[in-house]
């Protein structure tokens, strides 16, 4: 069997993200995302194991120390991390895994896990980006601007990738991400055994 695909997704905070993997995951039931150690503090309606590890600072760099993480970084003051063997078992298994991660994590992995395919997920505008943020709720006035100083800074960093997606419209960005993926699961490298087999029958 071949590996799985690693497919990174990344963007600036409040770019959907985390609404697009969740259509991704309803909709692609062999697909599976990994979830990563934090030392943010859980928002309302976040659950332990599901939504992040929760973990404080001096566990997290214990961790660190231990080489446990796929990749790691500090995004506005917390750390935040992926836990390498599970997502690494998954993928050598033949299985599908989404890291929802941020720029610096993704470049990482681009450097130690070449193999992965990196879309980075583009707002239509920093004032829409600012109105999803402010909509979603979730972070304070501080945090906001925090985020948006960032947001201008990522977005020169869309060239590392390898695919843009626009989410104008979430429908039509899943589709976009799920065409990808598709494609990507058909490449030629990715099929060494299944072209192996067809020779031996
Ligand atoms: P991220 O995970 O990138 O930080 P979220 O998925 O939390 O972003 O999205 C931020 C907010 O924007 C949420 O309230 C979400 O419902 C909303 N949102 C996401 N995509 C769209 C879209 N295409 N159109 C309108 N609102 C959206
Ligand atoms: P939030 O606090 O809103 O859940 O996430 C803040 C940012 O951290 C988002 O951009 C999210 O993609 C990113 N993030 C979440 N998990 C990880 C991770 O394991 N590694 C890295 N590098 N970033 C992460």
């Amino acid at each position: 069997m071949d590996k799985g695909l690693l497919i990174v997704i990344s963007g600036p905070s409040g770019s959907g993200k985390g609404t697009i993997c969740k259509r991704l995951l309803k909709q692609m039931k062999d697909i599976s995302i990994s979830v990563s150690a934090t030392t943010r503090k859980p928002r309302v309606g976040e659950v332990e194991g599901v939504n992040y590890y929760f973990i404080d600072k001096k566990e997290f760099e214990k961790r660190i120390e231990q080489n446990k993480f796929l990749e790691y970084a500090k995004v506005y003051g917390n750390y935040y991390g992926t836990p390498k063997e599970k997502a690494l078992e998954q993928i050598e298994s033949g299985n599908d895994v989404i890291l929802e991660i941020d720029i610096q994590g993704a470049l990482q992995v681009k450097d130690n896990y070449p193999d992965g395919v990196f879309i980075f997920i583009m707002p239509p505008s920093l004032r829409e980006l600012k109105n999803r943020i402010e909509g979603r709720g979730t972070d304070s006035k501080e945090v906001i601007a925090k985020r948006m100083e960032s947001a201008c800074e990522e977005l020169n960093y869309a060239f590392q990738y390898d695919y843009v997606v626009l989410n104008d419209e979430v429908e039509a960005a899943t589709d976009k991400i799920r065409h990808i993926i598709s494609a990507e699961k058909n490449k030629a490298i990715r099929n060494k055994t299944l072209i192996n087999r067809i020779k031996e029958v």
